[in-house]
């Protein structure tokens, strides 16, 4: 077979609602890059959100886009025998952002919020940066980290999403011996509860409108979970140490600042609709409540695949694997919280190295 016509599977997004899985050309890899046969890519808020809306944020679409940025796979080949990098065949999680390095922000020690990135799947930028949903990509060496020993490929396909809660957790400052509340019982919302108790959290109480959601949360290490439609749950508390906003809805934002104590922190991490959110700002001053914003990550990925290692309790949060061929009953599972946590999509093993 002629590597010039090979194919794989890869899951393209056209326009809102117009998602395809075609075949698409094996990449070849240049100087410093790696080929990466991908076994599992998770399926984030934001894939979703291209596919309903063709957009996520202020970000839209422009020409059709691999998504994909929680990817995990095999070592295939490097463009270059030099290259540093794991040896073809060890299992990989392939870190999602490759910061520019020269801007003002990387200069201060901020690649997370590089002006310049390139990170998997976005269309941040155009032409966009394709993404890892595709059963062969190419990714700069560099991005590749192999899984510590014991750990599946399953479980660390946690390690892009874990590493955004690990970076908000991060944001929030030190959790020891404080009450926490996440706002979300998503993915995310989930991974920042086990990541504040993995920061010496002392409680987390987590809200969400779904109980479905809110038993993920639990599985994830909560403490007390709450009906955020429903003020009378008698499990509010009355007032909480730090605070993350998991949830990207403004509401969540407003019970963020309404709970956190008097000169605590809020970080906000969910990704708010575009446009100006209603929040009650007021008590920002009256309070001095710190709000911060916490965006992806840049370190905490090695530290994700650490605590993915170490606690198998996360296999709970993976709650499919489905081949990519039904990648539209994937992303259907992955929206609907009252069925699912994370979904992830199942490119198939690697053939034999
Ligand atoms: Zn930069």
């Amino acid at each position: 077979m002629s590597a010039a016509v090979a194919v794989v599977p890869g899951c393209v997004i056209h326009a809102a609602g117009d998602l395809r899985v075609e075949d698409v050309p094996v990449p070849r890899p240049g100087p410093g890059e790696a080929l990466v046969a991908v076994r599992y890519g998770g399926v984030c808020g934001s894939d979703l959100h291209y596919w309903r809306h063709g957009g996520v944020g202020d970000f839209r679409l422009r020409e059709p886009m691999l998504l994909g940025h929680e990817v995990v796979g095999t070592v295939v080949a490097y463009g270059s025998p030099d290259t540093p990098g794991p040896a073809a065949g060890t299992s990989v999680a392939v870190h999602p952002a490759t910061p520019c390095g020269v801007c003002p922000e990387c200069a201060d020690g901020r690649r997370n919020v590089c002006r310049d990135t390139r990170y998997l799947g976005s269309a941040a930028r155009f032409p966009h940066v394709q993404g890892g949903f595709a059963a062969r990509i190419v990714v700069p060496a560099g991005q590749l980290r192999a899984l510590p020993a014991g750990l599946g490929m399953r479980r660390a396909a946690l390690a892009e999403p874990l590493s955004v809660a690990l970076h908000a957790v991060r944001r929030a400052g030190d959790l020891s011996g404080r009450h926490v509340l996440v706002t979300g019982a998503g993915p995310i919302g989930c991974l920042v509860v086990a990541a504040a108790k993995a920061a010496g959290a002392a409680h987390v109480t987590v809200t969400d409108l779904l109980p479905a959601a809110l038993e993920y949360a639990r599985a994830a290490g909560a403490d007390t979970l709450v009906r955020a439609d429903d003020p009378q749950d008698a499990n509010w508390p009355a007032e909480v140490d730090t605070a993350v906003e998991a949830s990207g809805v403004a509401a969540g934002l407003d019970t963020c600042l309404r709970l956190v104590r008097r000169g605590g922190v809020v970080v906000q991490l969910g990704m708010l609709p575009p446009g100006p959110s209603p929040f009650a700002g007021n008590l920002l001053v009256s309070r001095e409540i710190e709000l911060r914003g916490a965006f992806r990550f840049d370190g905490e990925f090695d530290g994700a695949l650490r605590l993915l290692a170490a606690e198998p309790a996360f296999d709970a949060l993976v709650s499919a694997a489905v081949p990519v061929r039904d990648a539209a009953s994937a992303f259907e599972l992955a929206a609907d919280r009252s069925r699912s946590c994370k979904v992830l999509l199942d490119f198939g093993a690697a053939p034999a190295a």
